[in-house]
């Protein structure tokens, strides 16, 4: 089973794909946060991704889709994964199917407007040697700009600035929106309101999650 977490930046992606990796077992494949640690690593592909991250724009597909190649190949998704900001433009959709065309797939739209988007991306906090992610006003850390679990002092998201964002939010609506209409299409997909708590939205994606299963379970037993 693989669950797709579509939604705008800032909508709620990976508060929820950090619940379902700790309810269901399935890892959280998020390309945002393997490509900035290739940044980091400054290995080749980091050094093409950095330019157009720091624009706000997408990485090109063939980088992104050999990144999620790679990353699927490492053995612990056999069962299901999650994937959060990955496909974000229908050729990385097809180019997911043609890679694992076997999988039973579930996809959640987490929707928020915008004014909680710029306010939450504006309070996001992201440790740089884990990833881990806070918000200083609705999940801040123990001590103030410090990381809960290795003590890394928190940084701001380069590409979380105001201006920046308005233009991840219009690449959003370009290049990542079609997809809703496209898995709506294919019967796959399902709605949720990501403008409350992370509990609030996690209790709207669990059910989806749990008949998606067993509806995926009905299906292997008749195989
Ligand atoms: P995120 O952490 O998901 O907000 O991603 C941060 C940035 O990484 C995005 O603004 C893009 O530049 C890049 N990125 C992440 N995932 C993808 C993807 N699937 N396709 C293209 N670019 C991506």
């Amino acid at each position: 089973m693989r669950i797709i977490l579509l939604g705008a930046p800032g909508s709620g992606k990976g508060a929820v794909g950090e619940r379902l990796e700790r309810a269901y077992g399935f890892p959280r494949i998020a390309t945002g946060d393997l490509l900035r640690r290739a940044v980091q690593e400054q290995t080749p592909l980091g050094r093409r991704a950095a330019e157009h991250m720091g624009r706000g724009g997408l990485v090109p597909d063939e980088l992104v889709v050999a990144l999620v190649r790679e990353r699927l190949a490492a053995g612990d998704a056999q069962a299901g994964y999650i994937l959060d900001g990955f496909p974000r433009t229908i050729a990385q959709a097809r180019s997911l199917e043609a890679l694992d065309p076997g999988s039973a797939e579930v996809v959640v739209d987490i929707e928020a407007d915008e004014e909680t988007i710029v306010r939450r991306l504006e309070a996001r906090r992201l440790c740089p040697r884990c990833a881990a992610v806070y918000n200083v006003r609705s999940r801040p850390p123990r001590r103030a700009d410090v990381c809960d679990e290795d003590g890394e002092t928190l940084v701001r998201r380069e590409d979380d600035r105001p201006e920046i964002v308005r233009k991840r939010l219009r690449v959003y609506g370009e290049q990542t929106e079609p997809l809703v209409g496209y898995y709506a299409g294919k019967g796959l997909l399902h709605r949720v309101a990501g403008d409350g708590t992370v509990d609030e939205t996690f209790a709207q994606v669990r059910p989806i999650i749990d008949r998606a299963l067993a509806g995926a379970g009905k299906e292997q037993t008749a195989r």
